[in-house]
């Protein structure tokens, strides 16, 4: 299969033209479809084979298909990565992909001062990209809120659990509404996170590259 067999709306086949990609990865062929249908997919995948793509393409299909207007706050889309490094990645591949869309993102993450962060969420986002712990600090200074939210993705969970994030995930998690699509990825899927993927994921479909 092709992207253009993928059906996704023209400005990120544009986009994807230009950045010379012809072919979807595995995690790509298999999260897609599924995703842009509004599914909740578990993937069990490594770095380097795509999944940033495989998650934000289906988004920002959605996102595309009907222009929204940034709300101050109250984002639409929320990624959390567990590190500032990955988070930075991430924002990168939503800003190359939707480079033909009209979308703001986001991102917050540790070890810099709030204040370009909470100046750059009061302007408003679409996507925001945040790492667990700066994003659990914002929230709790009524800087972000997630009653809006209708994608969550969860990336890299079982280096966030490692990195010892469960007690803030937690906290992000109970105030997701419950009505949302999860997307989840992990390059492993030990019984804690298998768990942590069912609290979190209805009816999936699973992706395993
Ligand atoms: P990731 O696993 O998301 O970190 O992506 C790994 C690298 O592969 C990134 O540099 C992407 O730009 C690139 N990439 C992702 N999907 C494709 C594709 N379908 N064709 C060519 N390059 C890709």
């Amino acid at each position: 299969k092709t992207f253009e067999e993928l059906d996704l709306i023209a400005p990120l086949q544009r986009a994807l033209a230009e950045e010379k990609y012809t072919t979807p990865t595995p995690i790509q062929a298999q999260t897609i479809p599924p995703a842009v249908e509004g599914r909740d997919v578990l993937g069990c995948a490594q770095t380097g084979t795509g999944k940033t793509a495989a998650f934000a393409l289906p988004i920002l299909n959605q996102l595309g298909e009907r222009h929204r207007k940034a709300r101050p706050n109250c984002p639409i889309v929320l990624v959390l990565a567990p590190t500032r490094e990955l988070a930075i990645q991430i924002g990168e591949s939503f800003e190359t992909y939707g480079r033909h869309l009209r979308l703001r993102h986001v991102l917050v993450y540790g070890g810099v001062s709030q204040g370009n962060q909470v100046r750059s969420l009061n302007r408003g986002a679409h996507v925001l990209v945040a790492t667990p712990g700066r994003l659990v600090d914002l929230m709790s200074q009524g800087h972000i809120e997630l009653s809006q939210l209708e994608v969550f993705v969860l990336d890299e969970a079982d280096r966030m659990l490692d990195m010892g994030f469960l007690p803030d995930l937690k906290r992000i998690i109970n105030k997701l509404p419950d009505e949302r699509q999860s997307l989840f990825f992990s390059a492993t899927l030990p019984p804690k996170i298998r768990e942590l993927s069912q609290s979190l994921l209805s009816n999936p479909v699973t992706v395993n590259v």
